[in-house]
């Protein structure tokens, strides 16, 4: 595979980001996840939520047998038990140790600080210290993050961008399988017998902390059982 040329810092407003991203196109999503690891190790890490997406990349990382990578998960100590298995058994599987990155406080301090079951009265709030200000804290150690955003989970990520600069955290933001749907996502892992989350089976096709996940019916939006009834659709995580 031929070396894509870089932007420089600050990455953005010369158009080398989108001559990359052109090249990134023309290949296959295995080849931009080599081509990522090649790029950046040690210096990228792969953010999962052990969705059916994070379970996909992890395993074309696992297949690509060469650069080590960091793994790590948001563990909001709320997340469902079935999570927690998964994570437990992923790493089994791929020989690997997931950082479990988490708040400055448990659920009981922020419930002291707070009131009771934030994410039911000021769900922005509990996903700012569960999720969004412990990300920050961690991705300051790379110069890129992979994750599993695809652009018809909703509207927000349409125009994701298999390669991209992220402002917010001043690096590189990967997204493999930007391009893919959902029913591709299941056919690799039925090919590939991938562990996934069983609540996937279930009407969730979404999964994150158990007190915002709910099941979808037929025809809703695929994160539509997150934080539902309320305005919120993002954790912020990817905003
Ligand atoms: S998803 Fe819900 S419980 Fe989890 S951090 Fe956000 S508001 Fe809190």
């Amino acid at each position: 595979m031929d070396a894509l040329k870089l932007p420089q810092a600050p990455w953005d407003g010369d158009g080398a980001l989108d001559a990359a991203n052109h090249e990134l196109e023309q290949m296959t999503t295995g080849e931009v996840m080599q081509w990522a690891l090649e790029t950046f190790a040690p210096h990228i890490t792969l953010a999962s939520s052990f969705g059916a997406e994070d379970m996909v990349l992890l395993d074309m990382w696992a297949q690509s047998n060469s650069t080590p990578i960091d793994v790590f998960c948001l563990d909001t100590g709320l997340l469902f038990s079935q999570t927690y298995a998964l994570i437990a058994q992923a790493e089994t599987m791929y020989h690997i140790t997931v950082q479990r990155i988490r708040p400055r406080i448990s659920i009981v301090q922020q419930a002291n600080e707070f009131g009771p079951s934030l994410w039911s009265h000021n769900p922005d709030q509990c996903c700012q210290i569960r999720k969004v200000d412990p990300l920050a804290s961690h991705l300051t150690r790379y110069q890129a993050w992979v994750t599993g955003i695809r652009r018809d989970q909703n509207a927000n990520r349409r125009t994701a961008p298999l390669l991209g600069w992220d402002p917010k955290h001043g690096l590189l933001k990967i997204n493999p399988l930007a391009k893919w749907s959902y029913d591709d996502v299941f056919r690799y892992l039925k090919t590939r017998n991938v562990p996934y989350n069983p609540m996937h089976d279930v009407g969730y096709p979404s999964i994150g902390c158990e007190p915002c996940t709910l099941p979808v019916t037929g025809g809703q939006d695929p994160r539509a059982g997150r934080w539902q009834g309320k305005e919120k659709t993002e954790c912020g995580l990817h905003l």
